[in-house]
């Protein structure tokens, strides 16, 4: 039930149609019996300084998540800009405080590392694959090496991209050894399809055939749930984690920060 007293927390994106933030968001605000509701909020990027704007100006907004394609323009639209979002560069969840301050954080590579740890996954010491520099692959990157692996293996269709990742992770974190490679995922512990390929049926973001069944294959992609990477991954024996756990295990850290239930 809305009321004249229903605090609003949007996602912007372009496209929004995929998003699952409204429904989580939602589902978990009926199950706290908190006032408010989430909204999908559709901006292309030429109108998304204006949409910032707007939702800057609303008393009743709680925050915001932001999605593809806006996560690096969110950065220079916000009044402050904290944690994991200082050193990759990009947000994912804004606070508005009251008078329309808005404070940027990002919680993708968090909720990818604790999504791991609560399925039981060893990190420290761990070799990891990593397909994808893009936003995704940049959070994830940084949270798995603030995690303690040993090595990771950065692969990018735009190479320049992933050379750009590396330097910027061996800078924060010189005790993890991070080299760009071919898209060949063998001889590591964790493989991780931090792309948008899977996005649509079929589409495989690397081969798993030389892959042994104590590999773990991670995703981030939550749409299909079970994309064509872990379909073979599972096919193949391995260890799997799909890309829902990411939001899942960040949905208490966007909470927190927004502080929604305080004020709701
Ligand atoms: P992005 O910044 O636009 O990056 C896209 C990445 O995919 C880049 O590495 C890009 O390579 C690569 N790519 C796209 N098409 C490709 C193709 N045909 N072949 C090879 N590589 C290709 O997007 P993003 O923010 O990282 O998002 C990537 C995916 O992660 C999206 O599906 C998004 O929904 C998902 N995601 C999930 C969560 C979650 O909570 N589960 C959180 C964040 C993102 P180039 O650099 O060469 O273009």
């Amino acid at each position: 039930m809305i009321t004249g007293k229903t605090r609003l927390y949007g996602i912007v994106g372009h496209p929004i149609g995929h998003v699952r933030v409204p429904t989580a968001f939602n589902e978990r605000f009926a199950r706290d019996g908190l006032d408010a509701v989430s909204l999908p909020l559709d901006a292309t990027p030429p109108r998304f300084a204006d949409a910032i704007r707007g939702l800057r100006a609303l008393e009743n907004l709680g925050g915001f998540v932001v999605t593809a394609p806006h996560k690096q323009a969110m950065v220079e639209l916000c009044d402050d800009v904290v944690g994991e979002a200082k050193l990759v560069g990009a947000v994912n969840t804004v606070r508005r405080d009251p008078g329309g301050r808005l404070v940027g954080d990002l919680f993708d590579g968090q909720g990818f590392v604790r999504g791991l740890l609560a399925h039981g996954h060893t990190l420290a010491g761990q070799r990891v694959f990593l397909n994808g520099a893009g936003g995704a692959g940049n959070a994830v990157a940084f949270a798995l090496a603030r995690a303690g692996v040993a090595a990771i293996t950065i692969h990018n269709r735009t190479v320049a991209r992933a050379e750009d990742l590396a330097r910027r992770l061996v800078l924060a974190y010189p005790g993890c050894r991070v080299t760009v490679g071919p898209k060949d995922p063998r001889g590591v512990d964790i493989a991780v399809n931090a792309t948008s390929v899977g996005l649509c049926d079929g589409e495989l973001s690397f081969d798993v055939s030389g892959l042994t069944c104590a590999t773990l294959v991670a995703e981030v992609i939550m749409k299909p749930e079970k994309t064509a990477l872990i379909l073979a991954a599972e096919a193949r024996g391995c260890l799997v984690q799909q890309g829902r756990h990411m939001l899942d295990d960040q949905m208490d850290l966007m909470f927190e920060f927004m502080r929604i239930g305080a004020l709701s």
